[in-house]
């Protein structure tokens, strides 16, 4: 049987990507999401891919819902920290809310996820941690000082603890996509789009959330053992960090 796998914010876009990879690869995989329970079903029923709902950024949920999907499938060997928000705004109209929503999710939740997992990790001397980042985790981004503060925290935090899991199995690695073409960016106005974005991107194209998956099936896998603490920038060429 394969490797177990839960991807936060798998229910869509990217994480969902990822899921559906993992899955095609051999993983018996579990998506966690947060609300959107129609968007879930559908892709649970379409993709015979168990969805458990709960919010990253409570650290009692996590647990809880990590101990449904362990009874289920068994321990998680490897963990997707993908679930993300923005909460867009420029610093001097930023609210306290806006800031803490954002950290909570993007990196409290990577602590809250990763912490309950890692010694189980460490007894079975096999792990692999891999965080979803971003371009403007790398470089920073006007209008988003939280989420760029909470992005560029996760590629801190998959540094350290990469340095802790080396020795017991347990590689950590980041991965900062670029623009990628999920519903979110695809619901963009054309002309911004045509305009503003692409112009951006060296390659002229969006990245697609398959692109993103096929990197993390790799990092899942044995072969990318001597893979750690990495940082693993996929923008098509926007940002050369
Ligand atoms: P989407 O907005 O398409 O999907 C987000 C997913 O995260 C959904 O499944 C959502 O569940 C879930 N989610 C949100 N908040 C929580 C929470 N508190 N607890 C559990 N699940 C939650 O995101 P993308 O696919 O666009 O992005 C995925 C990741 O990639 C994010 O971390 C994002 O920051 C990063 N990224 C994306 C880029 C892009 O161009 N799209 C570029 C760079 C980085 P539900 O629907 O139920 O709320």
């Amino acid at each position: 049987m394969g490797r177990v796998a839960l991807v936060t914010g798998g229910s869509r876009g990217i994480g969902a990507a990822i899921a559906i990879a993992l899955k095609k690869a051999g993983y018996r995989v579990a998506v966690n999401y947060c609300g959107g329970d129609e968007v879930a079903a559908r892709f649970s029923v379409d993709n015979d891919i168990p969805a458990y709902r709960w919010d990253v950024s409570d650290y009692e949920a996590c647990i809880a819902g990590i101990a449904r999907v362990e009874a289920d499938l068994g321990p998680v060997e490897v963990l997707v920290n993908n679930a993300g928000i923005t909460r867009d705004a420029m610093f001097h109209k930023m609210t306290v809310e806006q800031w803490k929503e954002v950290v909570d999710t993007n990196l409290s939740g990577v602590f809250n996820m990763t912490h309950p997992i890692w010694p189980g990790m460490r007894e079975r001397k096999f792990g692999r941690v891999i965080n979803i980042s971003s371009i403007n985790g790398q470089k920073g981004q006007a209008g988003q000082v939280n989420y760029s503060a909470a992005k560029a925290g996760d590629i801190g935090f998959t540094k350290a603890l990469a340095q802790e899991g080396a020795r017991v199995g347990i590689t950590v690695n980041v991965i900062c996509p670029g623009y990628i073409g999920t519903e979110m960016v695809r619901a963009m106005d054309e002309t911004v789009l045509k305009e503003r974005v692409l112009p951006q991107i060296p390659v002229g194209r969006l990245g697609e959330p398959e692109e993103m998956a096929r990197i993390a099936v790799f990092l899942a896998s044995d072969d990318s053992g001597f893979i750690t603490g990495s940082t693993i920038t996929a923008n098509g060429g926007q940002y050369i960090a």
